[in-house]
C-alpha cells in the first residue's frame, strides 16, 4: 500500500504544470544549460563512450581491452621487425581468452615488483604468416604456415620487460635477434641482464607459460590445444 501510494505521488508530481524552476533549466538539444552555473557551462545528456569489443569475446581477447597497463607495440604492424617490412595493418594484440588471463596475472605479479610486460607480437593470422613465409620461407625463423605454430593459434607471445615509467629494459639483444646471445641459457652478459631475463622466464612459468631454447622474448601457453586461425581483425 505505501509502495503504491509512493508510486501515486510520482505520478502526480510529472503531471502538475512545469513551474518557473522547471523552466530555468533550457533543454537544448542534447545538452541542458542551467543559471546555476555560467552561461558556457553545459552539462551533457549524452552516454559516456564504452568501447566495445568489435570481435569474436567467446574466441578471442584484445589485451588492450583486457588490461591497458600492459604496453602494445606489434613490430610486425611497422617495419621494426626482422623482415624490414610492415606485416600487419595495425597493432593489436589477440590471444584465446585464458592465455590472456594468465597473461595479465604474470603483468600483475611484475606491476609488484616495479616492472610490467610490453607485447611485442600474439596472435599472427595464417594469412600474414603466409607473407612472412613468402620473404623468409626458412623453418629455422618462421614457421611453415601449412604447418602453423603457437602463434597462429593465439597461445604465444613474444614480449619484453618495461620498468614502472613504461621505459623498455636492456635484455641483451633486440627482439628477433638471430644468435647465441638470445639463448636464455647464454650467461655471457651483465648480471642485471640475466637477473631480468631470470625474472621474466620465472613470472611467465609461474603462470602457465614455456620458454624456448633460442629466443628470450618467446612464450607459449601449455593448455588446450587451440586451432590455427585466419582470424584478421579491423583496425580503428
Ligand atoms: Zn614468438
Amino acid at each position: 500500500m505505501r509502495i503504491f501510494y509512493s508510486f501515486l505521488l510520482i505520478v502526480m508530481s510529472c503531471n502538475v504544470p512545469h513551474d518557473k524552476s522547471d523552466k530555468d533549466h533550457e533543454v537544448k538539444g542534447d545538452t541542458i544549460t542551467s543559471p546555476i552555473f555560467s552561461d558556457t557551462v553545459q552539462h551533457s545528456l549524452a552516454e559516456p563512450e564504452v568501447l566495445l569489443p568489435d570481435y569474436d569475446t567467446s574466441k578471442w581477447t584484445d589485451i588492450e581491452y583486457l588490461d591497458s597497463t600492459i604496453q602494445v607495440d606489434m613490430k610486425y604492424a611497422t617495419e621494426d621487425n626482422f623482415v624490414k617490412a610492415k606485416m600487419y595493418e595495425c597493432s593489436r594484440c589477440f590471444l584465446r581468452p585464458q592465455v590472456a588471463l594468465a597473461l595479465q596475472a604474470a603483468h600483475r605479479d611484475l606491476l609488484k615488483q616495479g616492472f610490467g610486460l610490453k607485447m611485442l607480437d600474439c596472435f599472427r593470422p595464417r594469412p600474414i604468416q603466409w607473407k612472412l613465409w613468402e620473404k623468409v620461407p626458412d623453418p629455422r625463423y618462421v614457421s611453415d604456415p601449412r604447418k602453423g605454430s603457437m602463434h597462429n593459434r593465439g597461445a604465444a607471445v613474444d614480449l619484453t620487460l618495461v620498468n614502472q615509467l613504461g621505459k623498455e629494459l636492456d635484455m641483451g639483444t633486440p627482439f628477433d635477434f638471430f644468435g647465441p646471445e638470445a639463448y636464455p641459457a647464454y650467461t655471457n652478459l651483465p648480471d642485471s641482464i640475466l637477473t631480468r631475463r631470470l625474472l621474466l622466464t620465472q613470472t611467465m612459468e609461474a603462470h602457465g607459460f614455456h620458454g624456448i631454447r633460442t629466443e628470450w622474448w618467446h612464450f607459449y601457453f601449455v593448455g588446450p590445444s587451440y586451432e590455427l586461425s585466419d582470424m584478421l581483425w579491423k583496425c580503428y
